[in-house]
Order: structure tokens, then sequence, then C-alpha cells
């Protein structure tokens, strides 16, 4: 890389968000330097689910076949009742590569990071760590980060790709995290430490009241990937000390032996809350533009935090692509955010709050659990109309997304609310 040059893009946050949009804008010729808070560029081990609409930017990356033989191409994702393990759903993802042309795979994280990483590296990246960001400002057509030794840098545009506790957020939107209350432990752990049977074919999901487990196999079935997540009652009840391994092991004790079998192979030294913010319209203040959680932090249960991230990098490098000048070789920065903005708040608008309402789905209890489950099994096979928006080609403009949530009419809303309601 050309060292101390002036970069074009200062990227904040070598994240998988930062390190693909770094990526997706070295490839169109721009000059991009990451800073990044950590001593070293990584992710916590353990295991990412990537759908259609991610692999089929990875591909178009150059990046697909490495990930793939990285990972684990299952050929089902199953969708069992935690309480007595019956199958509810399925989608078979075989014929979903058909349908969307591109695979669903699942991969450890820090394998698809490493894969970021080198890809940047051969790029001329310009990769910088130890350097934590703690202000931003920006004017005349620049913007410029502080960072915590009282360095100023600055460049045409700047991405804040700084996670859920984004600083750049604060300074734009100064909004809170909403606290759902409920907590992920992990486990990626060597297959020969499983003492029970496991079909790492598949994308295992048991849903059950409060809390599910997922399961799933990494690096070509070698490791066994479990997320287990579950309402903190101490959270409910105001304490700060929430999400304590004891409540791990309360949460599940009513779930089939399957997912109890599993709970002690769980890390027990590290949890993560679970918190998500509401939708905003504005991700860009002047030069400044948000991106990946920093954006639009999901609860992960559609799984598509890191994919909606490297769908971001993949929009906002088009449209600087097509807001470049070829005779002057210049970018028109402000037409190419606005642009990033106008589709993907409102793509990742719906994919969080369809995130909150499918959390709920699979966490419901008592009588409206049960009739989850008839629904659920009802579901032919083959309908794909409740993914289709999902996993379909990441949408450039607003006028591509498809058509689904038209927004409610609040009277049909207040209509509902007066009826009855079935008490369980
Ligand atoms: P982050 O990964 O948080 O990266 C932010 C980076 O910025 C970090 O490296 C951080 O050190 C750095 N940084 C922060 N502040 C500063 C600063 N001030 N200065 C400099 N650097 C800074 N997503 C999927 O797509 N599929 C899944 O299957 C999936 N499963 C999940 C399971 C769980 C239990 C959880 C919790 C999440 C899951 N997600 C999943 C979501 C996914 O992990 C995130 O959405 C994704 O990692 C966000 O990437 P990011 O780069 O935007 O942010």
């Amino acid at each position: 890389a050309d060292g101390d040059a002036t970069p074009d893009v200062l990227v904040v946050g070598g994240g998988i968000g930062g390190l693909s949009a770094a990526y997706a804008l070295a490839r169109e010729g721009l000059r991009v330097r990451v800073l990044e808070q950590a001593p070293e560029f990584g992710e916590v081990g353990a295991g990412l689910q990537v759908a259609p609409n991610c692999t089929r930017i990875l591909h178009e990356y150059g990046l697909l076949e490495e990930v793939k033989s990285l990972g684990v191409l299952p050929s089902a994702m199953l969708m069992r009742d935690a309480v007595d393990g019956s199958e509810l759903t399925r989608l078979d993802l075989r014929d979903l590569e058909e349908r969307y042309g591109f695979p669903y795979l699942v991969i450890h994280r820090s394998d698809l990071h490493a894969v970021l990483l080198r890809a940047c590296r051969e790029l001329g990246v310009d990769l910088r760590t130890h350097q934590r960001v703690t202000g931003y400002d920006t004017a005349d057509d620049r913007a410029s980060v502080t960072l915590a030794d009282g360095r100023v840098e600055d460049a045409e545009l700047v991405i804040a790709a700084d996670g859920l506790h984004s600083v750049a957020r604060q300074w734009m939107a100064g909004d809170d995290l909403v606290n759902s209350a409920y907590v992920a432990y992990r486990g990626a752990i060597p297959l020969a430490d499983v003492t029970r049977e496991v079909n790492l074919d598949e994308v295992s999901v048991h849903v059950g009241p409060r809390c599910h487990f997922v399961q799933y196999g990494l690096r070509g079935g070698e490791m066994l990937n479990q997320v287990a997540v579950f309402e903190s009652p101490k959270a409910l009840a105001g304490e700060e000390d929430w999400g304590t391994p004891d409540e791990l092991d309360q949460a599940f004790d009513d779930t089939c032996e399957d997912v109890r079998a599993g709970i002690p192979l769980m890390w027990r030294d590290r949890s993560w809350r679970m918190f998500d913010r509401d939708p905003i319209d504005r991700w860009v203040r002047g030069r400044v533009v948000l991106l990946g959680d920093a954006a639009h932090p999901p609860l992960q249960y559609l799984a598509q935090g890191a994919v909606m991230a490297i769908e971001d990098g993949w929009v906002l490098a088009r449209h600087v692509t097509r807001q470049r000048r070829s005779t002057t070789d210049t970018v028109d920065w402000d037409a190419a955010v606005r642009a990033f903005e106008a589709v993907r708040t409102q793509h990742c608008r719906r994919v969080v709050l369809t995130a909150r309402s499918w959390g709920e789905l699979w966490h419901l209890d008592g009588t409206a659990r049960l009739r989850r489950n008839v629904v659920l099994r009802d579901r032919a096979i083959d309908d794909y109309s409740f993914v289709d928006w999902l996993y379909g080609p990441t949408a450039l403009v607003p006028e591509e997304l498809p058509p689904m949530f038209q927004p409610i009419p609040l009277d049909a809303v207040e209509a509902e609310r007066d009826q009855p309601t079935l008490t369980d």
C-alpha cells in the first residue's frame, strides 16, 4: 500500500462490515484506509450463516470458492419444537440454491474475516490496528475522525462500520440500544468432544418457550457450532448482572433431550446480551456514512446481520462507481451516499423489524406455541414466499425492493386491537 498518501476513503472498524466495504471500494480503484481499535484484526471464533443474497456477492468478488472450501454447505435447514423435538418445517438448501443461483453456507466467522482481510491486503488496502476513533466531524466536502491519541485523519468519505456501540451513530442519531432481555451463549467445539448423535448436513434450530437452540457444522464438519439463546428473568427484573450461566441451565430445563444434551457444551465464560436498535431513516451526516451494525444492528433471528453488512459495501461501491466522472476521475460522493441510504435504510428496516417478530414467533408458549406449530407444519416445503425478499438479488434502488410489508394502515391496527383476544 502507498503508506502515508491521503486515502480517498477512511473506514472505521475492521469487522466483517468494514473490511468488506473496504474491499468493495478498493476493487473500484479507490485508496482505502481501515482504522481498527483492536491490537489485531480478528473475529470471535463461532459460526456464521451466509445466505444466497451474500454468497451472490462473494461470487462477484471472486471469493466464493475459497469461502465454500472453508465452510460447510448443508443440505437442509430444519426447524423443530424445542419441547417435544418434533419437526415443524424445513428448507431444502439444494433446491434453495437452484432457486436463488447461489448456495446457503455456514462458516467459522474468523475464516470469513480472514478471507476478507487477505483480499483487502492483496488490493493494497491500508490496514491499521490500535486506532480508536473517538470523534467525527464533517465540513466542506470532507470528513474527519479524531483518534484516542488526539491525531486527526480526514478523507472525502468516512464509513463508520464501528458496530453495535458505534460512536458515529451516537454522534449522528444519539439513539439508545433496545434491550431484548435475551442473551446468547455460543460454543464452537471439535466434533470429537460431542458424544451425542448430530447431523452436520443440516442447520438445525429448536424453537421453544422464551428460548431457542441452533446447531450446525463448521470447517468441513470438524467442528460443531452451537448457539443457545434465552430470555433472562434477571434482565426482566431489572437486575444488573443478567444472562448468567445459572440462568442458561434453567432456561433449557424443560426442553427435549437433544437440546439439553447440548447445553453443557456451551462456552460459559462469555455471552452476548442481545440488543438491537429502532430503525432510523438517516445514515448520512455530511461525508460520514454508517454501515453494518452501526447502521442497522438486528436481533440475529434471520441470520442476516453480517450478510446485510456485506450487502451494504457492495451497494455503496456500485453507487460510487455510478457517480464517478470518468473525465475528471472524481466521485459525486453526496449523490452516491444518498442513493445508498435511500435503498439500504428501507431494506434493513424490514430485516430488523422482521427479525424481532420472527423471534417472538420462535419463543411462544402455551396455546400460542401450539397454534404456531400447526401453521408451520402446514407450510409447503417449496413455498419460498417468505424468504424471496431476503435471499433474492440485493436491490440497488428502492424501486427494486420486493413489494411486501406495505405499511399496515393505522385504522386496521386499531380495529384489531379492539377485537376480543383468545387467552391461553
Ligand atoms: P462488528 O463485527 O461489531 O465490527 C465492528 C468493528 O469496529 C470491530 O472490529 C471493533 O473493534 C471496531 N470498532 C468499534 N468501535 C471502534 C472505534 N471507536 N474505533 C475503531 N474501531 C472500532 N449475522 C449473519 O449474517 N449470520 C449469522 O448467522 C449471524 N449469527 C449471529 C449470532 C449471534 C449470537 C450474534 C450476536 C450475531 C450474529 N450475526 C449473524 C450478526 C453479525 O455478527 C453482525 O451483524 C456483524 O458481525 C456486524 O458486523 P460489523 O462489521 O458491522 O460490526
